[in-house]
């Protein structure tokens, strides 16, 4: 065995999953799969490929019209990549993991903040390098002065960012922008963004990948999981300069080829005519964040409003119980599962993750089961 398969434990998320599933009734808030339909242009596209026999390797970098989409599609975020610079993946997953295989060698350091999603420190000691983790602001936004401090520590060379972020819907706010790009130039860093819920931002957007003196120095990373409600058709893609594309294709092309031809049809096709789903879906997402705030809030919950994703990040610190401990009795006492925050590394002990992609009646009936029961307790 890879003895660096020990060094990782499968995904909490699943884990606290799996139990729900057997768990007759239960209402879950634990994945991040929007409760919408894939776009009807979307999956009308799939179909006709499907049809048109288009079932056959597309090249490794995906299809070049879907790259061309993508790239004018970053553009309105203002980030520029041409189709060369873009690679589509088998979801952002694969694309964290290609970058993760192309970029670190074994024991090299990578800043990954904490809490934060599963696969950033899981990815990184599968390939043989080392966490370190950095700390963030109480409100989860980014914290220039603890990252600098991890950084002066540790010598670390790679920085993971992601924003909006999952567990805790923080953004990149327009104020950090420029101290964070100070940083990275002093101390020459390379940076992974996983930016997988950009169309979901409340609040204005920001990149470090908008800044083209750091485009050398930018991996970013998007996918369609999430814009498209296609979590199961796999679907993502990372973009880097032109200089680097082809290491970066070596990892990617002998691991998977290229990715599922269907979905990039379908995705090609979400891309030119199916934007306004998005902005519908991301309207009421926004919609029911302002309801779960609001009944965490009255029930005295501490919790950050989130600005952008469909996660929320409240404290359960005041019960007095680890965060599983917590999960474990909601699930038993009233059948709602939340995932429990330390499933999200370190920092995320002492919260627990909602997902608000859910139905209105299924968050109101959950709401209203996580309000008896902090009344019981
Ligand atoms: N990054 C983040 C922050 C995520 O939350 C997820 C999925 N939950 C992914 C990447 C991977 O998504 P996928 O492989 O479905 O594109």
């Amino acid at each position: 065995m890879n003895s660096n398969v020990n060094r990782i434990e499968l995904s909490g998320i699943r884990k606290f999953s799996n139990k729900v599933a057997k768990v007759p009734g239960a209402i879950s808030l634990t994945l991040g799969q929007p409760d919408f339909p894939v776009p009807k242009r979307v999956k009308e596209a799939m179909i006709e490929a499907l049809e048109q026999g288009k079932t056959v390797y597309t090249s490794n970098a995906g299809l070049v019209e879907l790259r061309e989409e993508i790239s004018k599609y970053l553009e309105s975020f203002g980030i520029s990549y041409d189709k060369e610079e873009i690679c589509i993946t088998v979801g952002g997953s694969e694309a964290l993991f290609t970058v993760f295989t192309t970029l670190i060698d074994r024991g090299e350091k990578v800043l990954i903040p904490t809490p934060a999603y599963p696969a950033y420190e899981n990815g990184v000691k599968l390939v043989g390098g080392e966490v370190v983790n950095y700390k963030l602001n109480e409100d989860f936004s980014l914290n220039i002065s603890y990252l600098e401090e991890a950084i002066l520590k540790s010598g670390a060379k790679y920085l993971l960012l992601s924003f909006p972020t999952n567990p805790t819907g923080a953004i990149l706010e327009k104020t950090q922008l420029n101290a964070l790009k100070d940083l990275i130039l002093r101390y020459d860093l390379m940076v992974i963004t996983d930016e997988i819920y950009s169309a979901l931002c409340y609040d204005e957007y920001h990149s470090i990948a908008q800044l083209q003196e750091l485009k050398d120095r930018v991996i970013f990373i998007g996918g369609f999981s999430k814009i498209f409600s296609m979590t199961g058709l796999r679907l993502g893609y990372f973009c880097v300069n032109k200089k680097l594309m082809d290491d970066f294709m070596k990892v990617h092309q002998y691991n998977v080829s290229c990715a599922t031809s269907i979905s990039q049809y379908g995705a090609y096709v979400g891309l030119r005519e199916c934007l306004r789903d998005v902005e519908y879906m991301k309207s009421e997402f926004l919609r029911r964040r302002d309801y779960v705030y609001g009944r965490l809030k009255a029930m005295n919950f501490e919790v950050n409003l989130p600005k952008g994703a469909f996660y929320i990040f409240p404290s359960i610190k005041k019960f007095n119980m680890t965060s599983e401990e917590f999960c474990e009795l909601l699930l038993e006492k009233k059948k709602v599962a939340c995932v429990p925050g330390s499933a999200f590394g370190a920092g995320g002990e002492g919260f627990m993750r909602i997902s608000y992609c859910y139905s209105d009646k299924e968050l109101e009936r959950a709401l209203d089961l996580i309000e008896e029961f902090i009344k019981e307790i």
